[in-house]
């Protein structure tokens, strides 16, 4: 195990030194206190590298996305169907999603238009609830963030990761009724939590613990395993 391998994050606050592995990007992180030694820090989780290996071993597969791969959209699975041509447009049919124009940009090509179907369909769900909870949702963004499948600004923007595109449509539905909850209650209350199950229409927690127990799997689609982080 190389410092390479870790990212060490100086901590204001932290009383001691800590390990963590994110399975989401495959890297470990190693919170250090503001003023302790990090070299002495990295010879303590030196003793973890077992543990550390154990995590490794066990990370989701990478799946780029490339001519004759599938991609979970929503309830369905798409086949990237790629043939020579030279149109640059991304179009599904059926199952397949069809594309010619360079090979090497493939994978960017299939991204863009997964992030824009997410966008259209985030978007919508987020109006649906939105009016079933009679609030007003300034702008709905999407991004690749890694911790967190949505967010909620005080002032009514909310930003939503464009992998949920990636899992079952009830999971990416409940994640947008729990967000525009948030315009209600910015908080996780009881209350929050039954403006969630009112608006969704049922109990939403099988589809938090679907995003706990898959969630990191959606973040290896469109990588190649040599990517790193
Ligand atoms: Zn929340």
């Amino acid at each position: 195990m190389t410092p390479d391998d870790i990212d060490i994050v100086r901590h204001p606050t932290a009383r001691r030194v800590k390990l963590a592995f994110d399975p989401a990007s495959g890297r470990v992180r190693l919170t250090v206190p503001k003023r302790a030694s990090a070299k002495k820090a990295l010879a303590w989780a030196a003793g973890y590298g077992d543990w550390i290996a154990a995590q490794r071993a066990r990370l989701p597969e990478a799946r780029p996305f490339v001519p004759g791969a599938t991609v979970p959209f929503g309830d369905e699975v798409l086949t990237i169907e790629w043939q020579e041509g030279a149109s640059r447009i991304v179009r599904r049919a059926g199952d397949r999603l069809m594309l010619s124009g360079p090979r090497e940009t493939v994978a960017r090509r299939v991204e863009a238009w997964l992030r824009r179907e997410a966008l259209r369909l985030l978007e919508a769900d987020t109006a649906h609830y939105a009016a079933l909870a009679r609030v007003t949702v300034e702008k709905v963004a999407i991004g690749d963030p890694r911790g967190r499948w949505g967010s909620c600004t005080s002032k009514g923007s909310i930003r939503y990761s464009w992998r949920l595109v990636l899992a079952p449509e009830a999971v990416r539905r409940a994640t947008a009724a729990h967000e525009v909850a948030h315009r209600v209650h910015m908080d996780h209350s009881p209350a929050f939590h039954a403006l969630v199950a009112e608006l969704y229409g049922s109990d939403p927690t099988p589809h938090r613990q679907w995003l706990r127990a898959n969630g990191a799997s959606l973040h290896w689609y469109g990588r190649s395993s040599s990517d790193g982080g």
